[in-house]
C-alpha cells in the first residue's frame, strides 16, 4: 500500500439501496470524464440490461471466495444475501497513478475503507424521506417482495449511521444533488 500517492482522492459514495447512487453516479461520470468508477465484483443475478463487466462483475459463490481467500478485494460485504466486492488491484493501479478512484458501495463496505484509507472522502446518500425510500425501491420493480423487504431493513441501519460520514447529500432533486457532489470532491 505504500506506493500508493496519497494525495489521490478515493471518493466512497454510499446510501440506502433505491436512494438513486446509481442515478447519481451515472450523471457525474457522464458529466465529468475524469471520474473514475470501480466496477465491483458480485454473485448477485443480472438484472435485466445489467452487462457483465461493464455494471458488475458477474461470479459464482465459489469464485467470490477464492478472491477473498486470496485478498483480491480492497473490501467486500453481503449484503441482501449476494456477496459484493471492489477488486484491490485496478484501484490501487489507479491511485498509484494519482488518479482519482469513485466507489459506490454499501454501509460495511464503507467501514473498511474508512479504516485502510482514512484520507477516503465518504458521501452518504440520503432520501427525501423512508417513505420516498420504499416507494422508490418498489417502483423499481426489478427487486422481489423479499428482496425489497430485506433492502428496506437495511437502509434503516444504514440511514442510522450517515453521522460516520463526511457528508450527506439528500437526492430529492437528481441535478441539484449531483451538482452538490461535483462541489464536494472539487470537480467544480
Ligand atoms: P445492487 O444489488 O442494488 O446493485 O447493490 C446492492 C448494494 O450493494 C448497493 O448499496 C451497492 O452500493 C452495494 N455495492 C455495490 N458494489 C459493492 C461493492 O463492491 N462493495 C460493497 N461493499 N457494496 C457494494
Amino acid at each position: 500500500m505504500s506506493s500508493i500517492n496519497s494525495s489521490a482522492r478515493l471518493t466512497v459514495i454510499t446510501g440506502p439501496s433505491g436512494v438513486g447512487k446509481g442515478s447519481l453516479v451515472k450523471q457525474l461520470m457522464l458529466r465529468n470524464d475524469q471520474v473514475w468508477l470501480s466496477v465491483s465484483s458480485t454473485t448477485r443475478a443480472p438484472r435485466n440490461g445489467e452487462i457483465h463487466g461493464i455494471h458488475y462483475n458477474f461470479m459464482t459463490v465459489e469464485q467470490f471466495s477464492h478472491l477473498v481467500e486470496v485478498g483480491g478485494f480492497l473490501e467486500w460485504a453481503e449484503f441482501a444475501g449476494n456477496c459484493y466486492g471492489t477488486p484491490r488491484e485496478a484501484v490501487v493501479q489507479q491511485l498509484s497513478k494519482g488518479l482519482p478512484v469513485l466507489l459506490e458501495i454499501e454501509l460495511e463496505g464503507a467501514r473498511q475503507v474508512r479504516n485502510s484509507f482514512p484520507e477516503s472522502f465518504q458521501i452518504f446518500i440520503a432520501p427525501p424521506s423512508f417513505d420516498e425510500l420504499e416507494r422508490r425501491i418498489t417502483d423499481r420493480g426489478t427487486d422481489s417482495p423479499e428482496a425489497i423487504k430485506r433492502r428496506l431493513l437495511r437502509a434503516q441501519e444504514e440511514l442510522s449511521a450517515q453521522n460516520e460520514f463526511d457528508a450527506v447529500v439528500v437526492n430529492d432533486d437528481l441535478e441539484s444533488a449531483v451538482t452538490e457532489i461535483e462541489k464536494l470532491i472539487g470537480l467544480i
